[in-house]
């Protein structure tokens, strides 16, 4: 399999359905941040305005302190939290030392910024729990205002507003899959969660041609008791190349849509998924593979230069084409969309605003 092919797997970047956001909204709830910052200042300009608080916001947040600079977070209202993916990160399997946590983006965060507060650099540390809805460039800084209408500045923005998977409907709602993807037994993330399909049944939902690739990697290197792709009531678009590997691999494809997903929910447990036909497949896991959808309304409104999937196209230091607005995790054309990425995204951004300053 060929390196850019694992990418192309990790990314999952064409796009499909609309997210039904008003379901999501009202499931998994984000942590509150634990700490009170000082009273934002609205007439200053901030060196440095990080907006969102997932992996790459975080790690930003961190380096930016630790640097000495004053620092204006914006953490997303809880509608942004709830649809981004760092919202969605249970327990990490790929990095060292983060298998205790349950909720790992949002306890890191909360981690990170309590212990900052609480540090003798803790004086630099300004959060506002709200989303930016609308920026502006003037001359050489920014103007930032947020959902209750409030006006704030900074020199350098950093960008950390992530994607969000593509949901599939099921009867119309995305509900019961996830409540499955709260239990990991429906997972989004080849890179991430491929090794839980271990010699297990497997289904792959999607009908792109990466979802096709979904599943001719994971039968291919986890020896999977079965695996099926369903398209979930789409047409597959599978080229002939990619159907004839399906087909010695001995991967079925179903059209027909979902009408249910089977098994216990409470003891974790998936076990198939009922289709409209009354088929039913077998499941011990299941991949969602449908796409993403891009937070880049402000890198949009800026002017800043995207790539063909709505992903924010950078230099090397992350910077957009609109000189001073950096870009990091995610939502970043070209690169991994996994924690440790976002983590160097952020590290190298602020390094690179420090040796501007
Ligand atoms: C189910 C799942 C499991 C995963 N597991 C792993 C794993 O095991 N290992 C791994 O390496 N990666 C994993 N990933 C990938 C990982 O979640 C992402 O790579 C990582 O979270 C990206 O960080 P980010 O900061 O770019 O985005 P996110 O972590 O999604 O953070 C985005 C932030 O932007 C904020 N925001 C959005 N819009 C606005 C706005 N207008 N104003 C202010 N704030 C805003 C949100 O509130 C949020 O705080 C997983 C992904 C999913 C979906």
């Amino acid at each position: 399999m060929k390196k850019n092919k694992l990418l192309f797997l990790a990314v999952l970047l064409l796009l499909s359905q609309p997210i039904v956001a008003s379901e999501q909204d009202k499931i998994l709830d984000p942590t509150i941040i634990p700490v009170k910052t000082q009273q934002p200042k609205e007439k200053k300009i901030y060196p440095i305005v990080i907006i969102g608080a997932g992996a790459a916001g975080t790690m930003a947040v961190k380096r930016a302190v630790l640097n000495n600079y004053e620092v204006l977070l914006f953490t997303g209202a809880k509608q942004e939290q709830r649809r981004s993916r760092g919202n969605w990160v249970k327990t990490v399997d790929n990095i060292p030392g983060l298998t205790e946590y349950k909720r790992t983006v949002l306890e890191l965060r909360n981690e990170v910024l309590t212990r900052l507060f609480h540090s003798s650099l803790g004086y630099n540390l300004y959060v506002i729990e709200e989303s930016v809805i609308k920026i502006e460039k003037k001359e050489d800084f920014f103007e930032l205002t947020d959902g209750f209408g409030r006006t704030y500045y900074g020199k350098y923005v950093v960008l950390a507003t992530g994607i969000m998977d593509e949901q599939p409907l099921i009867q119309g709602s995305i509900r019961p899959i996830l409540k499955y993807a709260n239990g990991q037994t429906v997972v989004y993330c080849v890179l991430c969660d491929g090794h839980r399909s271990f010699g297990k049944k497997t289904v792959v939902i999607g009908h792109l041609e990466s979802a096709g690739d979904t599943a001719f990697y994971l039968a291919e290197k986890y020896q999977l008791a079965s695996t099926t792709v369903l398209t979930n009531g789409q047409p597959h678009q599978f080229t002939s190349g990619l159907l004839k590997q399906l087909e010695e691999k001995q991967i079925k494809i179903f059209e027909a849509p979902i009408q249910e997903v089977l098994g216990n929910r409470e003891e974790k447990r998936l076990t198939g998924f009922k289709l409209e036909t009354g088929d039913v497949v077998e499941a011990e896991i299941g991949f969602v593979a449908l796409g993403i959808r891009p937070n880049n309304q402000l890198a949009l409104q800026l002017g800043a230069q995207v790539s063909e999937y709505g992903l924010v196209l950078t230099d090397a230091n992350g910077e957009t084409s609109v000189a001073g607005l950096f870009v990091i995790g995610d939502l970043r054309a070209n690169s991994m969309k996994q924690i440790y990425t976002a983590w160097n995204h952020a590290v190298e951004v602020i390094q690179s605003i420090d040796e501007r300053m």
